[in-house]
């Protein structure tokens, strides 16, 4: 299995070629990291966690027609993906102050915002993935003005969707990160949806306990993060009740 060629490791994720050309098959491991990744740890079952909570979301978004680059899931850990160019961008959308939004402007963690902000950082682990402006994108040519038009309009179309997905789980979506690429179809070239988005890219507060269901268990030391991810499988309705998916060795996974 693992004799394909690896395209690309990142701190959770591998990338190998995939079986026909423009694919990708997109592998989840079990690595934690935060901080850029000073903090890192391995955490039995996140990885298969994410890929189905993230394979959910993203046949979701494809079927209501946001466009992103998953195709399917193959196994527990992997999945099928078009191979796309990534835009160096994390982009956040953010619909409740906490985190970074509240250390810089003192803005107290869980105040509604007026309205949803969308922030830029540059993919850049040498420089801390800092916070950029659409000047500095398109000043140095990370993407072209469409293309911002573009990841806002895709990011709001998402944050939209997400949040009424994890209202009807009785959980809030504070924020989370997506990111970008470049898939070309024949001469054509639009922006997709890309990576993933799981609870290590969102924050989840319960919508009663405001309990966090999210990376920052691991971030804060708060522990319990794989019962947290079950939990939102869980009421997404990709675990069964019975199930228990804290149960060494990993979760049971429904639906195939
Ligand atoms: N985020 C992420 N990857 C990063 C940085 C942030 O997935 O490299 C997510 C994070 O989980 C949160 C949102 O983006 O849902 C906003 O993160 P924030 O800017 O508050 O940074 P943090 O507090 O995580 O350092």
């Amino acid at each position: 299995m693992n004799r394909r060629r690896r395209i690309y490791e990142g701190k959770a994720k591998i990338l190998y070629e995939g079986p026909e050309p423009g694919t990708l098959v997109q592998h989840f491991k079990d690595d934690a990291t935060a901080f850029n990744a000073k903090k890192h740890e391995i955490i039995d079952g996140k990885g298969v966690l994410n890929n189905r909570i993230s394979e959910y979301i993203f046949q979701n978004l494809n079927d209501i027609g946001v466009p992103t680059h998953f195709l399917r899931r193959l196994n527990m850990r992997e999945q099928l993906i078009r191979e796309v160019e990534i835009i160096p961008l994390e982009v956040v959308v953010r619909n409740v102050a906490a985190g970074s939004l509240s250390t810089r402007l003192g803005i107290e963690e869980g105040t509604q915002l007026p309205r949803s902000i969308i922030e830029f950082y540059y993919k850049n682990d040498a420089l801390g993935d800092p916070m950029v402006s659409e000047e500095h994108i398109t000043a140095f040519g990370w993407a072209a003005p469409q293309e911002i038009d573009d990841i806002m309009s895709l990011a709001i179309r998402v944050n939209d969707f997400l949040s009424g997905l994890f209202l009807g789980a009785g959980i809030r979506l504070v924020d989370f990160k997506m990111e970008c690429g470049r898939l070309w179809e024949n001469d054509m070239v639009r922006i997709v949806v890309a990576d993933e988005i799981s609870p290590d890219s969102c924050r989840l507060w319960d919508m009663k306990t405001n309990e966090k269901m999210d990376k920052d268990r691991f971030r804060r030391d708060l522990g319990g993060l794989v019962e947290a991810y079950s939990e939102v499988a869980k009421r997404l309705g990709i675990l069964t009740e019975s199930d228990n998916p804290a149960a060494k060795p990993g979760p049971t996974l429904v639906k195939g």
